[in-house]
């Protein structure tokens, strides 16, 4: 039988792709607060200020290129059945060919409507203006999750990382809920890898593999097409 590999990316996967994680960010992040760029809140109050911020993340993730690491967890689909939970917003997983992405806090490259339709469509890199539209009349915003709103995905992601043989957690600090929790379900008999470049508190039953992810991955990657 395929054995499951599920790999739960944060933004240091994407970090040596050059766009910054969310601990060294800079620009935007670090002139205004959370709320103010990336909440509910923040939207109603300066729309305009939230719309630039995210205008300029995108026009930089749109140009950006998936890396060795990105590259090699596609490649994986060779011989395992793979998902990727990425808590990424950015869209070098798919552009790498990794093809079952599930993207827990939503997609620069989508805009959706306000209204209750929710309406989704895809813009790539473009801008999203103050002004501009869905089809059902309703101002336009990033397809993004912001904080005080639903993680998506999740149940399916408990799911893919409760069945898995193998799991790989890249990239992120485990510090952002509910998205961190999908750790805990892996499953005791599941092979599980741990990567980032410092971790405080090792999920438990998990090998840590300290280093950048364009070194680690591909190795790690190797080993398992070579089982
Ligand atoms: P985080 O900044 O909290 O943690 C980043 C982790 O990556 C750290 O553990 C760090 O040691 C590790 N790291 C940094 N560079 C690395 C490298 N080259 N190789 C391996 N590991 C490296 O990020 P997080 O846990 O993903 O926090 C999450 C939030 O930030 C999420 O909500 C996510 O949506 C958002 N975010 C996404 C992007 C993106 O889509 N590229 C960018 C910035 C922020």
């Amino acid at each position: 039988m395929i054995e499951k590999v599920v790999i739960l990316s944060g933004s240091g996967l994407s970090a040596e792709s050059g766009l910054p994680t969310f601990r060294d960010a800079a620009g935007l992040w670090r002139q205004y607060s959370w709320v103010e760029l990336a909440s509910p809140e923040g939207w109603r109050e300066r729309p305009e200020l939230v719309l630039a911020f995210y205008n300029e993340r995108r026009a930089k993730a749109w140009v950006a290129q998936p890396n060795a690491a990105h590259l090699a967890i596609a490649s994986l689909e060779k011989k395992f059945d793979v998902s990727v939970i990425t808590q990424n917003v950015d869209a070098l997983h798919e552009r790498a060919g990794s093809t079952r992405v599930l993207h827990l806090h939503g997609e620069l490259a989508f805009a959706r409507g306000t209204g209750p339709g929710r309406l989704r469509q895809r813009i790539d890199g473009a801008a999203i203006e103050v002004g501009q539209k869905c089809p059902e009349g309703t101002q336009l915003r990033p397809d993004i999750v912001w904080f005080g709103e639903e993680t998506q995905h999740m149940e399916e992601s408990r799911e893919r990382v409760a069945a898995a043989d193998r799991v790989l957690v890249v990239g992120t600090s485990l510090v952002v809920q509910p998205a961190a929790s999908l750790v805990d379900f892996a499953g005791p008999r599941a092979r599980k890898v741990l990567n980032s470049l410092e971790m405080d508190e090792l999920p438990a039953g998990f090998e840590f593999r300290p280093g950048r992810a364009t070194a680690v991955v591909p190795a790690l990657v190797n080993e398992w097409l070579a089982d």
